[in-house]
């Protein structure tokens, strides 16, 4: 486990393929995101390791219900007694994760082949919270509805903390701050309106960027989402 900022860590453990953060806070632990479904036993393991009690979880955010962000929520759930929260147009995919299909139609077989196989299998997880845009959660996170990689998409802004946990609304692959796969985000124009609405509404507040993929940006993040959308609607002109 490896910490980012002070009060967030990164299951490392689990590997490079995603990333989920743990918030550790005066009333607990909040994990944010789960990793694929075979995650579930390694950060148990990394839990255990650090002497966090598993019943300290108390809350579970899922940014969005993709597999390797979804994957493990329904045992940790079981394991840990925790809340699980999303955006509210996420719950329909949450409670239906196999409904959830990528941008392109010559992959949706592939995907409903990979679903037979235990090991990309997800557990529906019929969320306990549900959040709208510019809700706080008790850990002090402004809910940001995203959309666009998914319908009910979140990221989370703990302004205090000049963090912004982006989920897969932005990536940063290689180092390279840029937007989701395309392959993987039906609706890339929403996509790129969501990343705006970051850079805009929210740019002046963060500096840490934390991501579902690629290494975070520790320091003038929102100086750099807003060179990017620049860049994303300059080229539209
Ligand atoms: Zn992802």
């Amino acid at each position: 486990m490896q910490q980012i900022i002070p009060g967030l860590w990164e299951l490392d453990e689990i590997g490079d393929r995603v990333h989920c953060y743990l918030w550790e806070w005066e009333r607990g632990l909040t994990l944010i995101d789960t990793g694929f479904p075979t995650d579930v036993h390694t950060i148990i393991d990394a839990l255990t390791a650090r002497n966090m009690a598993l019943h300290n979880v108390r809350r579970i955010i899922i940014t969005h219900c993709d597999i390797d962000h979804l994957g493990s929520a329904a045992k940790l759930r079981k394991a840990t007694g925790a809340v699980v929260g999303c955006h509210s147009v996420e719950k329909e995919l949450l409670e239906n994760p196999n409904r959830r299909t990528p941008a392109s139609w010559y992959l949706k077989p592939v995907f409903a082949l990979l679903r037979q196989a235990p090991q990309f299998n997800v557990l529906p997880v019929p969320p306990n919270e549900l959040y709208v845009d510019g809700e706080e959660t008790p850990e002090g996170f402004t809910v940001i509805h995203t959309p666009g990689h998914t319908a009910g998409h979140i990221s989370l802004l703990h302004r205090k903390k000049r963090l912004l946990i982006a989920g897969d609304a932005l990536h940063n692959r290689g180092g390279k701050l840029q937007m989701p796969s395309p392959v993987f985000t039906p609706r890339v124009d929403i996509a790129q309106r969501s990343v705006w609405k970051l850079a805009k509404k929210y740019g002046d507040d963060f500096d840490t960027i934390v991501f579902g993929h690629g290494p975070p940006i520790l320091q003038n993040g929102g100086h750099r989402v807003k060179s990017l959308v620049s860049r994303i609607f300059s080229s539209e002109v």
